[in-house]
């Protein structure tokens, strides 16, 4: 295996982070970090990395990665065809290792506060840094890495392979499990009254229906989930703690009905946790959740996503990661699809206070069913047309992807009326 050498007075552990995500890309790439101990007589590529550039070696001019948090670099588009971070005047024109150590480590929404988050208090797409011409369409981590593996290609008449990974997955979020079943005499009796004061008759008939058992809880698609038979890994359930009628909707994790249920989905699928709306206050609240819902599917619960995608970093990730979670799923916009973090690789969480790499994956989530439907306001076809360019991109770098949906948005009486028949071919282009 071909081995580039990095020789560098920069040597940290940021950048073995950043050069561990590279070279996992690759089947037959290594790289190593040669700081004092470097000999020029070594057998590879060698690149320097900072320092006055010397002889034939390639050059990468270092830009501030180990001082990354008083970083503020602006996208540049006119150097390449794509964006880039932290431009200079070296063989590749940008460090890349800062690069993507700035978006890897979040540093672009560590930068921002209340006033540029939504009343739910997410951050929207706007603030991103590829805003301008929303090229966060693209996993722009992945332009990068290619374009500095053919120039050491190129160099050195040596060819890297891309490892083949592809995989797509579909994390079914239950914020509520039933729209009318099994709900407490007082919610129903709420809902009742509500149908009849808004003069929504449909509604209230349907609610009669469905309570009578004359048809089935629109929101009761699990066997419709279920004969898509999906590989495990390729269909999550996030269930919701509901503890609050308004934000968190979900039944009780002690209604026989609702544990039978969960009990049922973990059969075939994984169980994820969905921490509920006040979780990234009270980051408390996540371990009486996680135990909650392990006592029902008996065994250990290790991937997550925060409900409304709300999520404070680093806090948020660092009380996921003290808990066990191995696995979150939440980074994702909420107004708009793509590739929040840059990549379409799943990453470990850098714990910049104690300066390491944690055991927690990042995974590129690239749409969400409500994004679609509310903020975008798209037809069935623009969905389509929009998921099947991002996972084209996902295939292209042989990368990951994850697409949240909910099981109550197959309601196509009411609001998911524009839907019918989109999730078929979504669930085809999963498969395939
Ligand atoms: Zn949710």
């Amino acid at each position: 295996m071909p081995s580039v050498h990095i020789n560098t007075n920069f040597n940290s552990s940021r950048l073995q982070f950043v050069l561990d995500f590279i070279q996992k890309q690759f089947t037959n790439l290594q790289i190593r970090i040669k700081d004092s101990a470097f000999s020029s007589n070594i057998e590879g590529i060698i690149i320097q990395y900072g320092g006055i550039p010397s002889g034939s070696h390639y050059y990468i001019s270092y830009q501030g990665l180990n001082e990354i948090e008083n970083m503020d670099p602006i996208a540049d588009y006119e150097k390449m065809e794509f964006p880039i971070l932290f431009k200079s005047e070296d063989d590749l024109g940008f460090d890349i290792f800062s690069a993507i150590f700035w978006m890897l480590s979040f540093q672009f929404e560590r930068k921002l506060n209340s006033r540029h988050k939504d009343q739910h208090g997410r951050i929207s797409c706007i603030h991103h840094p590829f805003y301008k011409k929303r090229q966060y369409k693209l996993p722009i981590i992945e332009y990068w890495i290619d374009l500095f593996i053919k120039q050491l290609q190129e160099r050195n008449q040596l060819v890297f392979h891309r490892k083949i990974h592809g995989e797509i997955s579909l994390g079914i979020d239950i914020d509520q499990a039933w729209k009318y079943k099994y709900k407490s005499g007082i919610r129903s009796l709420g809902g009742l009254m509500g149908s009849i004061i808004k003069l929504k008759y449909n509604e209230l008939i349907e609610r009669i229906e469905v309570l009578c058992n004359i048809r089935k809880d629109p929101f009761d698609t699990y066997q419709y989930l279920n004969q898509f038979d999906l590989s495990r890994n390729q269909l999550i359930y996030f269930v919701l703690n509901g503890n609050n009628p308004k934000l968190d909707p979900n039944h009780s994790f002690s209604h026989p009905k609702f544990r039978q249920l969960i009990q049922w989905l973990s059969t075939n699928h994984p169980i994820g946790l969905h921490p509920s709306y006040h979780t990234i206050e009270e980051p408390d609240r996540l371990k009486d959740q996680k135990e909650m819902l392990e006592e029902i599917i008996t065994i250990p619960l290790t991937k997550s996503r925060q409900h409304y995608l709300r999520i404070l970093i680093p806090d948020t990730l660092s009380a996921l990661e003290e808990l066990g979670i191995r696995d979150d799923y939440s980074i994702s916009f909420f107004d708009d699809t793509g590739f929040r973090a840059g990549t379409c690789h799943a990453f470990y969480y850098y714990d910049l206070s104690n300066e390491r790499s944690t055991n927690l994956i990042i995974h590129p989530v690239i749409a969400m069913d409500r994004t679609y439907l509310q903020y975008l306001k798209y037809s069935s076809a623009q969905v389509l047309h929009d998921i099947g360019k991002l996972l084209s991109e996902v295939r292209l770098m042989n990368g990951e992807a994850h697409i949240i949906w909910h099981n109550s948005s197959f309601d196509f009486k009411a609001e998911w009326k524009t839907f019918d028949g989109l999730f078929e071919k979504l669930i085809q282009w999963i498969k395939n």
